[in-house]
């Protein structure tokens, strides 16, 4: 096994010019109109259908498509995307990027980016959300100042060329609003195949808005809840916390302290009891495709290279490797 030493230091040492933190007012350019509204409907919308068209059968489509669409900006957003923390084919990237996409966390561009310059700037002036600015600005209020597009393009520029420069991520920029169309078309189709019009109604009440309500949240918790309560299990220079709370809803990314020490580590929990649902399914994954290397289409694995922390050796070690 190849082993990689822990890193020399955190990312939030870097220095960076007034340019990269940002304008003292995030308000200079105003409020972003449209984020206003959706963060408004995204909150009255479900609360109104669900009460129309309560369903268990509603309740379930909310449980998995939360999942699926939650595995999407864990595995994919996060893990492969902003911290490359396993490798795998472009087809498995996009795939993931379009369901991660289907979140209503943004694309993958806006997301990644923002989300590097978290790590960038952690709990310092800079940090898009941290709650030292206050814990509803880093739960959601950060996402209502406006951003010029020639702002966002520079962040872009920035801190995620390397997915600027695919013309696939690029696109979902401008097509971000036909994919949850399609989703809620599907979301539909489904209920109304399930159980008449009434099932279609409540499909689309619990498991397309009520379902991307509770995923945001969830989300947010992540900026917000782990960067003020839970366990530090390592002095890094931020106020990342593990809580155990978030590591359940957020599907493993409540381990937020350990993440915050070794960021490209593919598993966020690093002791036997951290639950990290998501590190189990890229295990799964991998163990699943490990038959297609034993007939030499080891290339060809949807994951592999999954750099794993290991918290007893304080080292990362190289699992199912590959090329
Ligand atoms: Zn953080
Ligand atoms: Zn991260």
């Amino acid at each position: 096994m190849e082993t990689i030493p822990p890193p020399a230091s955190d990312a939030n040492s870097a220095t960076a010019s007034s340019e990269d933190r940002g304008s003292a007012s995030p308000f200079a350019e105003g409020f972003d109109r449209p984020i206003l509204a959706f963060i408004i409907a995204i909150h009255v919308v479900p609360i109104a259908l669900c009460l129309i068209f309560p369903s268990w059968p509603g309740i379930w489509a909310m449980v998995v498509l939360y999942v699926v669409t939650g595995l999407g900006v864990t595995i994919g957003y996060h893990r492969k995307l902003t911290h490359h923390s396993f490798k795998s084919p472009r087809w498995v990237d996009h795939t993931l990027a379009v369901l991660g996409l289907l979140a209503g966390e943004g694309p993958p561009i806006f997301w990644v980016a923002h989300h590097r310059k978290h790590h960038k700037f952690s709990d310092t002036e800079g940090d898009p959300h941290s709650p030292r600015d206050g814990a509803w600005w880093s739960h959601m209020l950060w996402l209502l100042p406006r951003q010029s597009k020639m702002k966002l393009g520079s962040l872009y520029g920035k801190t995620a060329s390397d997915l600027v420069r695919d013309p696939f991520y690029a696109s979902l920029e401008t097509t971000y609003f036909l994919w949850h169309g399609a989703l809620l078309l599907a979301v539909t189709f489904a209920g109304w195949a399930w159980g008449g019009w009434y099932m279609a109604g409540s499909f689309v009440a619990y498991g397309f808005f009520l379902r991307m309500l509770l995923l945001l949240h969830a989300t947010w918790m992540v900026n917000s809840l782990t960067h003020m309560w839970g366990y530090r299990s390592y002095q890094t220079k931020d106020q990342s916390r593990n809580n155990p709370l978030v590591g359940l809803l957020a599907q493993g990314e409540g381990w937020h302290n350990n993440h915050h020490h070794y960021q490209a580590s593919v598993n966020h929990g690093h002791r036997w009891w951290e639950l990290d649902f998501t590190f189990l399914v890229i295990l799964l994954l991998a163990c699943a495709s490990l038959p297609l290397s034993w007939i030499g289409l080891g290339a060809h694995r949807p994951v592999y290279n999954l750099k794993f922390y290991s918290h007893h050796h304080q080292g990362v070690r190289v699992l199912f490797p590959g090329d």
